[in-house]
């Protein structure tokens, strides 16, 4: 079959859902999204949804500024649920990352964002049951917190539909077609074809070997980040906030029914390379261990937690951990 488009978008994560709505938000007919499985069955299924303010760049700042504010009022911005718990979002840094974490803030205020640098003291008001002792500073985002990334996904592919788009599940984009230095479409594993002269590949964990379908080098590691999850003791009391212990290297986010979701805060994920289809897989005993330690030294607290379980996780991460907006050599792609 032969069909067309005005713009394939491949992956139905929460990125290609968002690309999908947005698209369509601005008036752009003819969006079909391509996913070979089933929406958020990625990297975005997988996800802790911490929804936090601090990022280094200008583009990041802004764009974080205005998720915030979908995230606040999704029902409303884009329909349906997102899930979103404005706990707020604590970050410990040690003394020597204090000046760098003073310098980014004080850059991102100039976009909106909206958060205090606190001495490690004061958090006592914020969230008491934190391990002060390693920490230099504390940056405080009293409006962030966290999502449920699968929701939010829906919910933009729901949205996406009301205005026109096609999404279509189970369904893998095996070829991208081009002419000179042009896209002009894609095939799918069912030997279809769809001309289109825009091609977005939202494919996340799987970008690289989408960008090779059309020749396109993209320069992302996919990196093992696993995820574990712990049980809170009944004596613990209301749910913590979201804690990132930049100094100590672990994080910590609340979830229902007195869980905790944990992993390791040391960006040495390029370290680990892992092939994407093992995400959702199994973790060891030594390595939840080795990070439940640094996360009972964060929140001690939480050092007599049950472990329950966990899972593989990964993130595709670029030179700079920045995501990559661009158009490819090959022109619409
Ligand atoms: C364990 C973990 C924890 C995280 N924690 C956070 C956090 O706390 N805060 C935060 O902001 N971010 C976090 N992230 C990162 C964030 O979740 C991801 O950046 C985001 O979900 C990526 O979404 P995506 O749509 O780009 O990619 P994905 O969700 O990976 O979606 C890509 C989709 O493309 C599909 N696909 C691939 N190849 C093809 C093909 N050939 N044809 C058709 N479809 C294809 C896949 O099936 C998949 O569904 C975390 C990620 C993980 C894994």
């Amino acid at each position: 079959m032969i069909r067309s488009a005005q713009v394939v978008i491949i992956g139905g994560g929460v990125t290609g859902a968002s690309i999908a709505y947005h698209l369509a938000a601005v008036g752009v007919r003819d969006v079909l999204l391509l996913e070979r499985k089933f929406l958020a069955s990625g990297g975005t299924g997988r996800s802790v949804g911490i929804v936090r303010q601090l990022y280094p760049t200008p583009e990041t700042s802004q764009m974080v500024v205005r998720s915030l504010a979908v995230f606040q009022n999704f029902p409303d911005a884009v329909g349906g649920e997102s899930g979103y718990v404005e706990c707020g979002v604590v970050i410990g840094v040690s003394a020597a990352m204090r000046p760098q974490l003073e310098e980014t803030v004080k850059r991102q205020r100039l976009f909106g964002v909206r958060a205090e640098v606190l001495e490690p003291v004061e958090l006592a008001r914020v969230e008491p049951r934190i391990n002060i002792e390693h920490l230099g500073a504390v940056l405080y985002e009293p409006q962030s917190g966290y999502g449920d990334p699968t929701a939010v996904t829906t919910g933009y592919a729901a949205a996406a539909r009301r205005r026109g788009v096609q999404i279509e599940q189970g369904v893998e984009v095996v070829t991208i077609r081009s002419a000179g230095d042009r896209v002009t479409g894609v095939e799918t594993a069912a030997g279809d074809r769809v001309d289109a002269p825009v091609v977005v590949n939202a494919a996340g964990l799987w970008s690289t070997a989408v960008a090779r379908l059309a020749g396109v080098a993209l320069p992302i590691v996919v990196g093992r980040h696993p995820v574990f999850v712990v049980e809170r003791d009944a004596e613990f009391g209301r749910p913590h906030l979201v804690y990132l212990d930049l100094a100590g290297g672990s994080y910590a986010r609340p979830e229902t029914g007195g869980l905790t979701l944990t992993g390791s805060l040391t960006d040495d994920e390029t370290q680990h390379p892992m092939e994407p289809e093992l995400l959702g897989g199994d973790v060891s005993l030594e390595e939840a261990a080795e990070v439940l330690e640094r996360t009972g030294r964060a929140i001690p607290r939480l050092a007599d937690a049950r472990y329950r379980r966990g899972w593989a996780g990964a993130f595709d991460i670029t030179p700079d951990w920045m995501p990559i907006l661009d158009e490819s050599p090959l022109r619409g792609f």
